[in-house]
């Protein structure tokens, strides 16, 4: 199998160009189809030499991932169901910055990112865990994720000048009709999609790199959130990364007791090994933590939760967010009242937490991770 040129860094592919004896500068060419212009075809690549994008045709492949179904309104938040040359199906999300409440466009996008199919740790509450781990995702698949919705954003932006360049004799003609191809749209990332992201370590990494070069797709390291469940080892590995990012731990629990019990990754790493891997962070790299926290009715939500957790947020000055549930259908859990969401909030504010209560942005279109694709697959089995 060939490997994919989306996998490939700039410094793999200059040794590559130097082999060839191709001049340095076809080498930023090529990179500038690919992630200023987002090509998915080698015929594209006009300004190249046909010998080269024979070479490179018959080197590597260009995937480019195919959208099966999208939710959500251009506006607000959107996702996408991704189908893989495999078949597999994953999910990415798209999240205004500050959602156009007031009709105002929001021109800065997070995009929360898959890094697996399916997940092999089993968090009881969560849909991505229901049909077990099928693998990893490659280096390409992760960075198309970016590529591929910022080219459909383009083609919609594209569109929308089209229809609205059509001849209208109520409005006079503006003549500005330059399609949206080079705009960046997403400016953060999440890696919160589905998948455990550093149980695919070495894909996830090398794909980050791609992401924030400045000849790939720019995205500042300090604008990139790495979530985990708690893989105590792997967060010391990230503590020694030139790369800063932002690391958030997925806690949902602030006792072992309560971990436990909706996460088994606690029985391999108990939050005291997780802690230590975060003050280890916290040295090396200086960055501040932020712990997510979903709440959910009767399992994490009580007050004497709220002492814990305060108490492992001051000693690591890390943030917390708490997300009330999203139901999921054939998981018991539920989303705790909003007396309950804000008693919860004022306990931990009054421990001096620096800490938000946030509704799940789209609530209505399956946002909870995986929910999209459980559900396109039942439909495809029914
Ligand atoms: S919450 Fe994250 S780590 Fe846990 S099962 Fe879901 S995707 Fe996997």
């Amino acid at each position: 199998m060939l490997a994919d040129i989306k996998s490939q860094t700039a410094e793999e592919l200059q040794a590559q160009f130097r082999l060839w004896q191709q001049p340095a500068y076809r080498l930023w060419q090529l990179l500038e189809w690919l992630y200023a212009h987002r090509s998915t075809s080698w015929d594209a690549m006009t300004n190249l030499p046909k010998a080269l994008r024979g070479q490179l045709r018959t080197h590597y492949s260009l995937g480019a991932l195919e959208l099966l179904r999208k939710q959500g309104s251009r506006d607000t938040t959107q996702k996408f169901l991704w189908r893989l040359k495999d078949h597999s199906l994953i999910e990415s999300v798209l999240i205004p910055a500050s959602p156009s409440l007031y009709g105002e466009p929001s021109d800065r996008h997070t995009l929360c990112v898959s890094t697996q199919v399916g997940c092999a740790y089993g968090c009881r509450f969560c849909a991505s865990g229901l049909e077990g781990f099928k693998r990893n995702l490659r280096v390409e698949e992760i960075v198309e994720q970016v590529l591929a919705v910022e080219r459909w954003n383009a083609q919609e932006s594209s569109r929308s000048q089209v229809e609205s360049s059509k001849p209208d004799a109520t409005q006079p003609a503006t003549g500005n009709s330059q399609p949206a191809t080079d705009h960046r749209l997403i400016s953060n990332l999440v890696i919160m999609g589905m998948g455990e992201p550093l149980a695919n370590y070495d894909n996830l990494l090398k794909a980050l790199k791609i992401l924030n070069a400045p000849w790939g797709a720019g995205i500042g390291a300090r604008k990139i959130t790495l979530s985990t469940s708690g893989l105590a080892p792997q967060i010391r590995k990230l503590a020694d990364e030139p790369l800063q990012f932002r690391l958030a731990i997925s806690l949902h629990g602030a006792t072992d007791v309560v971990r436990d019990r909706i996460m088994p990754v606690n029985r391999k790493y108990p939050l005291r090994e997780l802690v230590a891997a975060c003050d280890y962070y916290q040295h090396k790299q200086g960055r501040m933590i932020t712990f997510e926290y979903i709440l959910i009715a009767g399992v994490n939500d009580g007050l004497e939760q709220a002492g814990p957790l305060a108490a492992l947020a001051r000693r690591l000055s890390a943030k917390v967010n708490l997300i009330p549930y999203n139901t999921v259908q054939g998981l018991p859990w539920e989303r705790p009242s909003e007396q309950a969401q804000e008693a919860f909030l004022k306990a931990l504010q009054k421990q001096k937490v620096t800490v938000t209560l946030r509704r799940e942005k789209g609530h209505d279109i399956d946002a909870a991770c995986g929910q999209l694709r459980l559900r396109t697959e039942r439909e495809m089995v029914a």
